[in-house]
């Protein structure tokens, strides 16, 4: 077996950005404690006798000899009367993580000889990246400003200038944990429509839950209402930060004609047989345990943030989502994320914010084992 001819096909064929990007692997290492990756805590243990058998029920209907249904037809109706959206406006995934290769790849076109990019503050959620660098597009990226919103003046430059075919939104942002400003997010949406040809806006709501279950800014209005005023808006929702991050079952709700041209990209059978029938089950029957999950991880993050305040050496700005974004001072996040690691807590940190680490907010327990790992690093206050 010859390397060589591999490399030399490889080097030819495969698009060039591929050689700038490395797979995704998260740390193998078997820490009690992971706060890295912006899951909710264990479901199950909190789930009631009935409710188990309920979800045990859901899984009983699974034929697996059959292909998954297509059209996905009882989680679409259960989603589209949840979010009061027509079934034909609504794309669904594997986790919003493929929707959102389906949205870059159905709108990979050239226009005026030149090829498509994105536009992405920063930091922000590294799929858009990488997503979009695999289906050829350019990234355009405008840093956020000091309090972590969106930098307005940069943003509307960038999109009368670049043109670009989709600006991604995450608000709340991961990693930031802060809702962008609305009026801010709405002059982008504005703009996006004014340039020719105008630029999809995706409002990427991944962590909804975390900010309606708190002191929400945008006083419970959401991307949906974007969309019924503005078609050139694409919502973003998953069930992965929930409490169901194994169904990997995230969607778009979009104009229908531009749900229609995604359907020509997604594959067919995408969405496994299991994954849409406890999903399904999830929106029914399971909802009110879902929402006691989310209003339970809500009050963790009340109080993780108080204790914050009890911690020498940190600070945090806006936290809707359910991960805080901390600023340390006198060490840097590589640091801290090392010593925790060794102390049994896995917290995130990022090399282009070498004075941040970003924590998801775990059950009672696991935010205290990592406060207290945090106060012995950076001392009390
Ligand atoms: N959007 C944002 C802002 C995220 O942070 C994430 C997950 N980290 C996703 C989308 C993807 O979620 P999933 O693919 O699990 O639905």
């Amino acid at each position: 077996m010859s390397d060589d001819i591999v490399r030399a096909l490889i080097r030819a064929r495969a698009p060039g950005a591929l050689a700038e990007l490395a797979a995704y692997v998260p740390d193998p290492t078997p820490v009690p404690v992971r706060l890295d990756a912006n899951e909710a805590p264990a479901l199950l243990p909190t789930l009631s006798q009935p409710e188990l058998a309920t979800l045990r029920e859901a899984m009983h209907s699974v034929e697996p000899a059959r292909y998954p249904d297509v059209r996905a037809t009882a989680l679409r109706a259960a989603l589209a009367q949840r979010l009061g959206v027509a079934g034909d406006q609504l794309v669904l995934g594997v986790g919003s993580d493929e929707v959102i290769a389906i949205l870059l790849a159905a709108l990979a076109r050239e226009v005026d000889g030149r090829p498509p990019c994105i536009l992405v503050p920063a930091p922000t959620f590294v799929m858009y990246r990488i997503s979009a660098r695999v289906h050829g597009y350019e990234v355009v990226t405008v840093p956020l400003d000091a309090d972590w919103d969106l930098d307005e003046a940069r943003t509307l430059e960038a999109i009368h200038t670049r043109k670009p075919a989709v600006v991604f939104l995450a608000t709340p942002n991961n990693p930031t944990s802060g809702t962008f400003d609305r009026g801010r997010v709405s002059r982008i949406v504005d703009a996006a429509a004014s340039v020719d040809p105008p630029s999809i806006v995706v409002i990427d709501e991944a962590y909804l839950p975390f900010r309606l279950a708190g002191d929400d800014p945008w006083k419970g209005e959401t991307g949906l209402d974007f969309l019924a005023r503005s078609s050139h808006v694409v919502v973003l929702r998953t069930l992965s930060k929930i409490g169901l991050a194994a169904l990997r079952v995230g969607w778009a709700v979009a104009h229908p004609l531009l749900a229609h041209e995604m359907e020509k990209v997604r594959l067919p059978y995408n969405l496994p047989t299991p994954s849409q029938a406890l999903a399904t089950c999830a929106l029914g029957p399971l909802a009110p345990a879902i929402d006691r999950h989310v209003a339970s991880i809500a009050k963790d993050r009340t109080r993780l943030i108080e204790e914050l305040r009890h911690v020498a050496r940190v600070h945090h700005g806006r936290t809707d989502a359910n991960f805080v974004w901390l600023g340390l001072e006198g060490t840097t996040g590589a640091e801290v994320t090392a010593a925790l690691k060794e102390r049994g807590v896995l917290v995130r940190n990022f090399p282009a914010y070498p004075d941040r680490i970003r924590v998801s907010v775990g059950t009672s327990a696991e935010c205290d084992r990592f406060l207290q790992g945090l106060a012995e690093l950076l001392g009390a206050r």
